[in-house]
């Protein structure tokens, strides 16, 4: 069996896919398989969802939305992606209170990792996870609740304790929200209003190519009932046509700007639902900083601009509120994301993660589990506090290693 993830930077290894179309057949071919590893909707840049044995998909299970008014909560198969329920959602009069830069994500997929948008008040997308419902080694199902003992080393769990098969999330009632574009924040303004920029809309999204020009965009997506815009935005000026991060590319695929109030699930994402690439042509990596530390990590990364230039498409700056998940890369401190979409330029891109996960490791940087990095796995345990606690979740849930691989063993058992 061959097949690539959705950048095609990478084939998986497995032997096999499994695709259960029941939360029955899946815990019957959990149970029957030796060594089984989930994969969502194929998005992440590493082999966090490969493995030598068997790969099993959740997103043949149905979606069966259930949603629960009194408790404000939606649970769905946990294969479902964002996209495919987020309209029945707002129909319903309901929202999530936050996106990811883009729809087609599955919703266990993205809360393994710690998946996040943007907002000084936003938690990462495993934040909204109410409860887990999850199949285990010899094929039992474990459901985890917010406030059960376990719950908050369970969710980002990097598909390493079993396979979700529904999901439980928060919801709060629909709203709408309305996007604008600024251009040309300058790296001064930037970098001496940091706090007032992130906080200056719902969720804000600084795109960079580390060139003199600073910021060449920022993106400012504001709740309707939310407080309105201020006038002058640190000296950069409004966008008066729609825009897309890259200079040239047409903006047709980007969610509406200019201020054209619409449903959450059609302005917290960057690309729109209707928009389905199915691959990439691109690699990603992102670091999370303590918001502490956010400038002088901004500076550090100017630093290297010369030789990140030529390989990249363009970074990001968004803001994470802290969480308690045990590997959350926001756990404990809110934190500035530093995301780079790089070229397909794999080995340039390689011999660069090097140098900025040095350039930031001073600041405490954790790298987002799904993208590239080469951050030294002996770190990862000053990183992350409740790691060895999380090691022993890992051997009680699942003591023959069922759902382990290369990466998890490299990056998070130290073997
Ligand atoms: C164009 C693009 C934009 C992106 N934008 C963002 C962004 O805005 N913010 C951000 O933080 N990230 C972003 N990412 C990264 C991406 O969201 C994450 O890598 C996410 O994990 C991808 O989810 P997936 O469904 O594709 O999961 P996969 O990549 O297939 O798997 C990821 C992990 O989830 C586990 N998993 C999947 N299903 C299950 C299950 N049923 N049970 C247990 N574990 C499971 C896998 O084992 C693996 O460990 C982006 C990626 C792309 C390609």
């Amino acid at each position: 069996m061959t097949s690539t993830n959705w950048a095609g930077n990478l084939s998986y290894s497995a032997s096999d896919l499994l695709e259960p179309g029941s939360v029955d057949e899946l815990r019957e071919m959990v149970a029957a398989t030796p060594r089984i590893r989930a994969l969502g909707s194929r998005h992440s840049f590493n082999r966090i969802a490969d493995t030598t044995a068997v790969q099993v998909s959740t997103a043949g299970i149905p979606l069966d939305i259930e949603i629960d008014e009194t408790d404000r909560t939606v649970t769905v198969g946990s294969g479902a992606t964002y996209g495919e329920f987020a309209r029945q959602l707002d129909r319903a009069g309901w929202a999530l209170h936050n996106l990811a830069s883009l729809p087609h994500i599955s919703v266990a997929g993205a809360i393994a990792p710690g998946t996040h948008g943007s907002g000084d008040r936003n938690g990462c997308l495993s934040t909204e996870v109410a409860a887990i419902e999850m199949v285990t080694a010899d094929g039992g199902i474990l459901t985890l609740r917010r406030g059960d003992p376990d719950f908050d080393g369970a969710v980002v769990s990097l598909g390493t304790l079993g396979i979700v098969a529904r999901v439980t999330l928060d919801i709060e009632p629909t709203f709408e929200v309305q996007q604008d574009v600024v251009e040309n924040l300058s790296w001064h303004a930037l970098t001496s209003n940091l706090d007032a920029i992130a906080a200056s809309a719902y969720s804000v999204s600084a795109f960079t190519h580390w060139g003199d020009d600073g910021a060449t965009q920022v993106w400012l997506k504001r709740r309707s009932d939310g407080p309105p815009p201020t006038g002058d935005f640190f000296g950069a000026s409004p966008a008066e046509l729609q825009r897309h991060p890259l200079p040239g590319v047409p903006a047709g695929n980007t969610t509406t700007q200019l201020g054209v109030p619409g449903p959450w699930w059609d302005r917290l994402p960057h690309f729109k639902l209707g928009f389905t690439p199915s691959n990439g042509e691109e690699l990603q990596s992102e670091y999370l900083v303590p918001r502490r530390h956010g400038v002088e990590a901004i500076e550090a990364v100017r630093a290297l601009a010369p030789l990140i230039r030529p390989h990249l498409f363009v970074s990001e700056l968004r803001t994470i509120a802290a969480d308690n998940l045990w590997l959350s890369p926001s756990y404990g401190e809110d934190c500035l994301g530093i995301h780079f979409t790089w070229k397909l330029h794999v080995p340039e891109v390689e011999a660069l993660l090097p140098v900025i996960d040095h350039a930031l490791s001073r600041f405490s940087a954790r790298p987002h589990w799904g993208k590239v990095f080469d951050t030294d796995p002996a770190r990862i345990g000053e990183l992350y506090p409740r790691l060895v606690e999380f090691r022993e979740l890992a051997d009680r849930l699942d003591p023959g290693g069922k759902f382990r691989n290369g990466f998890v063993d490299r990056w998070v058992f130290g073997a």
